[in-house]
């Protein structure tokens, strides 16, 4: 057997909400030939997969499968080219130093995503965005291992990408992204602290949270409707929305996955019930046998 999955791993230190049950298996590959070797290894034990990149909107259950984090994967090759800069980065690289390289070299937009938690490979697949800002926008390539085990290369251009949504880990896991970024005209340093500043007033930045519970429905705010049915600061045991930001949810403490349900459940029931507004989920509950889309061999 590989020599780093491990049996039996509590996953809570693994998320930035604290909350979490126990993988039944647990790998963190640092190369992608040791991804393979993970892909391989849960293939023949038939079990599902979840990679796991800083877990920043993900809360876990108990999961039978086997969670590949992501985040010993890390690196970047920065190339000069005729007015912008190829980065290329693997899955694990945190967000930020990329937003850091942003600044500093002034790039065009990068910076918009300061302020919150990701690895690259998350934000790729989760197509992260802030202040009218999406990682895919300055995405030219994608390398990923299928389900399969076998490793391609695909233009950015080719894949769908929406708001918070892309077709990984559904297709496979990133293991790789190549993004190239225009350098701006003017500073973009005013706008990157005028960001971070909103950011630190406006969230629960210093609270355990997995960011926004809920996709914003078209032409509303997921925050707007949960403050208006009573949501904001409602508590199931450790578990609330915040008080800062209704659309957050914060663990107080001792907070569990079944907390979580039930919080979503209440405030997914109340939105309807007064709006008649299906919210869906932005954060990944992950438990196993739940309904996303990352079971392997294309199931
Ligand atoms: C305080 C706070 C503020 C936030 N603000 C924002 C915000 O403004 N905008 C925003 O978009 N998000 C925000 N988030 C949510 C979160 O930061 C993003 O969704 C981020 O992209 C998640 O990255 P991650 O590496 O933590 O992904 P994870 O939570 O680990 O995983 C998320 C999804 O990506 C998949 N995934 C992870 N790595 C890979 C990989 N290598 N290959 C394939 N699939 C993979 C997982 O399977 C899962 O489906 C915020 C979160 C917090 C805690």
């Amino acid at each position: 057997m590989f020599a780093t999955i491990q049996k039996r791993v509590e996953l809570k230190g693994f998320t930035t909400i604290g909350i979490g049950g126990v993988a039944s298996w647990f790998a963190e590959p640092k190369t992608v030939p040791e991804v393979k070797i993970c892909v391989e290894f849960s293939s023949d034990k038939s079990l599902e997969v979840f990679p796991l990149g800083r877990g920043a909107n993900t809360i876990f259950g108990d999961f039978g499968g086997l969670v590949l984090s992501m985040r010993g994967l890390r690196g970047m090759r920065v190339e000069r080219k005729d007015g912008a800069l190829r980065i290329e980065v693997l899955a694990g690289t945190q967000l930020h130093e990329l937003v850091n390289l942003s600044l500093r070299e002034n790039l065009e937009g990068f910076y918009k995503l300061a302020g919150f938690p990701a690895t690259v490979g998350g934000a790729v697949a989760m197509n992260a965005g802030a202040f009218g800002y999406e990682v895919s926008k300055h995405l030219l390539e994608v390398e990923f291992l299928d389900w399969e085990g076998r490793l391609h290369r695909v233009k950015a251009s080719e894949l769908e990408f929406s708001y918070r949504s892309s077709p990984f880990p559904k297709l496979g896991i990133v293991v790789s992204a190549v993004f190239e970024i225009p350098f701006c005209q003017g500073s973009v340093r005013e706008e990157y602290q005028a960001i971070v500043s909103k950011r630190k007033k406006t969230q629960p930045i210093n609270m355990p949270t997995s960011g926004s519970t809920f996709k914003n429905p078209v032409g509303d705010y997921a925050g707007r409707l949960l403050e208006k049915v009573g949501m904001k600061g409602y508590k199931v045991g450790d578990v609330a929305f915040s008080e800062v930001h209704a659309n957050f949810l914060v663990n107080l403490g001792g907070g569990t996955y079944q907390q979580v349900v039930k919080i979503i459940h209440e405030a997914k029931r109340r939105v309807y019930e007064e709006f008649g507004v299906n919210l869906e989920e932005e954060v990944k509950l992950v438990e196993s046998g739940s309904a996303y889309g990352w079971k392997i061999s294309g199931a």
